[in-house]
């Protein structure tokens, strides 16, 4: 099958090629299912999200924190109608949602499950942004809310750490379309039941380039749309290749973001404590921890 699902546009026959996410051939690999606590709350709720990491990735940053199966690709292989199956158990699992994390290099086969058994459960989109517009249209009757985390301004350094030069535009503008699909936010009982989240993750030594994310944030979407704030940075994986980012995030840029968006005045939004950068937000992706339900 050719794949141009993502904005990569790969364009190959992935039942003989790799694309540029890693993945190859109709199966779904899943890395982790657990019942995941560490969300934004309004997310994860009492009860956690029913959270199913997907293994490999289509923008593939050189800091990921989650390296073991965004780039080296560790999982299980599934194919759709087993993942339909997944939805059915962790529906049955007391969970408020289920969270698909760096689902968009499956798109069409998440779509696919998702017709074949469609939770009574909100579905979450947990992308790093770089979807293709066209693709989030066509998953607007499936998905109820979608997380997003924006993670660049500056396309030197999105095409430096994660080879997307085009990064801005392309998050921007899925953002803009999940606004059109999803326009208001619903929350219950202090529970996203529908709605949009942007995350950002402040990066050491690029507090400008968020301060700017922000700033294009608020004059797209206004004061009223979610937001959340990162500070969980710790250099893994291939970081240690660029000085600026073999780091940890200081408490004074972080500051400086908090500050900046205080003054804006949102709304609504969710700020990580500046002591958050510990591997302990890492899941365990051991394969013998695969169900953590
Ligand atoms: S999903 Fe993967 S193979 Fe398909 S276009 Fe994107 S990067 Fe390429
Ligand atoms: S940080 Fe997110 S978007 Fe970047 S490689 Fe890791 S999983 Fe993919």
């Amino acid at each position: 099958m050719i794949c141009n699902i993502c904005p990569r546009k790969c364009n190959i026959d992935i039942d003989k090629y790799k694309g540029l996410c890693g993945k190859l051939g109709g199966k779904i690999r899943i890395a982790k299912i657990m019942r995941h606590e560490w969300e934004e709350p309004i997310i994860s709720g009492k009860r956690g999200c029913g959270a199913i990491f997907f293994s490999h990735c289509n923008l593939k940053c050189c800091y990921c924190q989650n390296y073991q199966i965004s780039h080296l690709g560790g999982g299980r292989d599934f194919s759709c109608n087993e993942l339909a199956e997944i939805f059915k158990k962790l529906e049955q699992s007391d969970v408020e949602n289920i969270n698909l994390v760096t689902p968009t290099h499956y798109s069409n086969e998440i779509l696919t499950a998702l017709k074949i058994y469609k939770p009574n459960l909100p579905i979450v989109w947990n992308t790093s942004g770089y979807d293709d517009s066209e693709t989030l249209k066509k998953l607007s009757d499936y998905v109820d809310i979608f997380l997003f985390d924006f993670k660049y301004f500056d396309s030197e350094k999105s095409k430096l750490y994660s080879k997307a030069s085009d990064y801005f535009s392309v998050c921007l503008e899925a953002i803009k379309t999940a606004r059109r699909l999803i326009p208001e936010d619903k929350i219950e009982n202090g529970v996203m039941k529908k709605g949009i989240i942007i995350r950002h993750l402040v990066l050491p030594n690029m507090y400008n380039d968020s301060i700017k994310i922000f700033d294009e944030i608020f004059n797209q979407f206004g004061n009223q749309i979610f937001i959340s704030v990162m500070s969980q940075f710790v250099p893994f994986y291939k970081a240690c290749d660029y000085l600026e980012l073999n780091t940890k995030l200081k408490p004074l840029e972080y500051k400086k973001v908090v500050s900046h968006i205080k003054k804006m005045g949102f709304k609504n939004g969710f700020l990580q404590d500046i002591d958050s950068a510990s591997c302990k937000y890492t899941p365990n992706f051991n394969d013998d921890n695969f169900y953590e339900i």
